[in-house]
């Protein structure tokens, strides 16, 4: 299906989703198996994703491996010299400068991994992820299933009513929607705006 990497050249992957979409799964998969064939690989994090611990990128079903929370993306230029793999998780959270950062990584010969959530809750492509799905040499998109129907989902729907860009969390905070589905949701929010006593008894 998707080609993974077996290039010795370097290269940027990039594995995104909606939220529930088993993308931070898919990454660590990647890395143990990298890891597994003796290569050297460093993990990243943004700092502003504290979740469930610091030090390690942790998927929802508790699969996790160590990583290093970084604020500034120019950091992961200071990696060892012997190392192989660079993985990145919830990348969007990273501003512009991350694509820079793994065009130069992938130049000296790095296989970067890069996992992310593609759209934002608004549906809009979010922070420096469509920029790396452009100039990287494989993406694969991956689905959570829509809560409400059942088709592979693509859209993070929010519950709660918060505009915050930035606002992690769980299967409280949001619920993976197919384009139909968000699209009915989006369009209930928007009227329930204008008219809030007519939903009143759903
Ligand atoms: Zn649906």
């Amino acid at each position: 299906m998707f080609s993974e990497n077996h290039r010795k050249s370097g290269c940027i992957e990039v594995v995104c989703g909606s939220m529930f979409s088993g993308k931070t799964e898919e990454l660590i998969r990647r890395l143990k198996r990298a890891q597994f064939a003796g290569q050297a690989i460093a993990i990243f994090k943004p700092a502003v994703d504290n979740r469930y611990s610091d030090v390690e990128v942790v998927s929802h079903d508790f699969h996790k491996i160590s990583s290093t929370p970084i604020k500034d993306p120019a950091d992961m230029l200071k990696v060892s010299s012997d190392v192989q793999v660079v993985g990145v998780d919830e990348a969007q959270f990273f501003d512009e400068s991350l694509v820079d950062v793994c065009q130069a990584l992938a130049n000296r010969g790095i296989r970067v991994i890069v996992a992310g959530l593609d759209t934002d809750f608004l549906g809009a492509p979010f922070g420096p992820m469509p920029r790396l799905m452009a100039v990287a040499e494989d993406v694969q998109k991956v689905h959570a299933i829509c809560v409400k129907c059942g088709s592979l989902a693509n859209h993070s729907h929010r519950l709660s009513k918060s505009e915050d860009l930035v606002l992690l969390g769980e299967k409280d905070v949001y619920e993976p929607l197919c384009r139909d589905c968000y699209n009915a949701a989006r369009a209930r929010e928007e009227q329930e705006k204008c008219s809030p006593k007519l939903f009143e008894d759903d």
